[in-house]
């Protein structure tokens, strides 16, 4: 085992240069429109409020991307975690569940048309998203999911036992879903160029601004900290975690699941042969999820959830070499470079949220552990309601904060859930010689 420890720094931090001239706000300002958080929701918001004729603030508490967004896997998909078109159709009602469905569908797209179209540089790889399936189960889910989204027009398909262990290199697999325009970019670089393209275009992105109190000024709202006083017409709150500090009715709408992100030195030769050899990326259904893409340089990120005592840096990584071990044995020689932890915030729904707090203060609440391309496209959704005023071309809803009841206990609820999963794993494999321990 080698004697990595879980770093501040990122994969995506060490190989992405930093956003050049942005600075930290101090004094008292106005705008007619302010973000709060600058992640892939608010720049993507930003960009999309500039390109038509908007020039928003953006107060960030760190750097663009450096939270949930560059600390992620960074792959694109976009189906959601939890809901296939015709349950999002059940809860959302024909006409805006459509809407729903088909905003959420074209996401994955999206941001790779987005990419193409600035010329990001985020090492975009549309090489497509696979969700293995490893029992009958699982495979009848995949399959109900991947025909109903093609009763929506989109291209999802399904692959069978032998093209999954082609596709994957892994055993593990009875079949999985495909969708061809999935993959995987840099989720920093993407959130940084896009920040580079909305400052270019007009937006001011400030760093270091962490905005510590919203309150009501006329008929516009101040955001407030030390340093800075920013009186806006519009804002809309883009915090991802952060959001819940921010405005008392958003405090109990998420909960946190930790996790660890994994990455090993570049891999090449038969591992790169067999494992994922269509570079696709993948992330399989089961509920102890197994996730797996290469970067640009060959490098496989895979995820951990958090345990729930005892996180200690080697303790991950003899987890992940397990399992890694377990899914191949030729990834026994994938040796580990970097361990870094993020939280992904999940909301009651599980789905991408759009909210209104209060005339004219809103918040994008879309993260749900799988984000980078429905915040994407929210953000475009978003501009496009901020700057016409009304919702005739919003494709989502304008909805009320959904606080999770009993929040307190519930805030264990993720990690209890994923951790009972490997516990039951684990004593499957010690009890029953033919269950394996994952
Ligand atoms: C470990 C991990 C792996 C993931 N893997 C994937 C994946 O592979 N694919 C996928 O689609 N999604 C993935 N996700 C989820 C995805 O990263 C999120 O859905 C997405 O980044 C959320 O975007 P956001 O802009 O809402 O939040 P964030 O990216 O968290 O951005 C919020 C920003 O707000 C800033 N902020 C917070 N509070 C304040 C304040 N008071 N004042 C000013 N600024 C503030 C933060 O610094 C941050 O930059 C993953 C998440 C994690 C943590």
């Amino acid at each position: 085992m080698c004697a990595v420890e879980v770093e501040e720094n990122t994969l995506w931090s060490n190989v992405t240069p930093a956003t050049a001239g942005l600075a930290k706000l101090t004094g008292v300002h106005d705008a007619e429109i302010a973000i709060v958080g600058g992640g892939v929701a608010g720049i993507s918001l930003a960009y999309h409020l500039t390109e038509a004729g908007e020039a928003p603030v953006v107060l960030e508490a760190a750097t663009p991307g450096s939270d949930a967004a560059g600390k992620s896997a960074g792959i694109i998909v976009s189906l959601p975690v939890r809901h296939s078109p015709y349950q999002i159709l059940e809860k959302y009602g024909d006409i805006k569940g459509r809407r729903l469905v088909n905003l959420v569908g074209e996401s994955g797209k999206y941001v790779f048309s987005l990419v193409q179209k600035l010329d990001l540089d985020c090492a975009p790889q549309q090489t497509g998203f696979l969700a293995p399936a490893r029992t009958p189960q699982e495979v009848e889910r995949v399959e109900k999911t991947a025909s109903e989204w093609r009763s929506f027009g989109y291209g999802i398909q399904t692959v069978d036992k032998d093209t999954i262990r082609r596709l994957t290199g892994l055993d593990a697999y009875q079949g999985a879903l495909l969708d061809p325009a999935g993959g995987a970019i840099n989720p920093l670089a993407f959130v940084r160029e896009l920040a580079r393209v909305a400052v270019g275009q007009g937006a001011r992105i400030y760093i270091n601004s962490t905005v510590v109190k919203i309150h009501k000024e006329g008929t516009g709202w101040c955001l407030e900290s030390e340093r800075f006083r920013v009186s806006a017409k519009k804002v809309v709150l883009c915090a991802g975690g952060g959001n819940r500090n921010l405005f008392s009715g958003l405090a109990r709408t998420v909960l946190p699941f930790k996790v660890f992100q994994v990455a090993t030195e570049p891999l090449d030769g038969e591992i790169r042969e067999v494992i994922l050899p269509e570079n696709h990326a993948m992330t399989d259904v089961n509920p102890n999820i197994f996730s797996l893409r290469y970067d640009r340089d060959g490098r496989l990120i895979t995820a951990c959830p958090a345990f729930i005592f005892n996180n200690a840096g080697g303790r991950i990584i003899r987890y992940v070499e397990e399992r890694l071990r377990y899914f191949s044995p030729l990834l026994d020689a994938a040796r580990i470079r970097y361990l870094w932890q993020g939280t992904p915030w999940i909301g009651r729904s599980v789905l991408p949220r759009f909210v209104k707090l209060s005339d004219g203060l809103f918040a994008i609440q879309a993260c749900n552990g799988r984000g980078l391309a429905a915040n994407t496209i929210l953000g475009r959704e978003v501009a496009g309601f901020i700057k016409q005023g009304h919702t005739e071309n919003l494709n989502l809803s304008v909805e009320k904060p959904d606080p999770v009841r009993y929040h307190g206990l519930m805030s264990y609820l993720p990690a209890i859930l994923i951790n009972s999963v490997r516990l039951r794993s684990r004593v499957m494999h010690k009890f029953t010689s033919h269950h394996r321990y994952t």
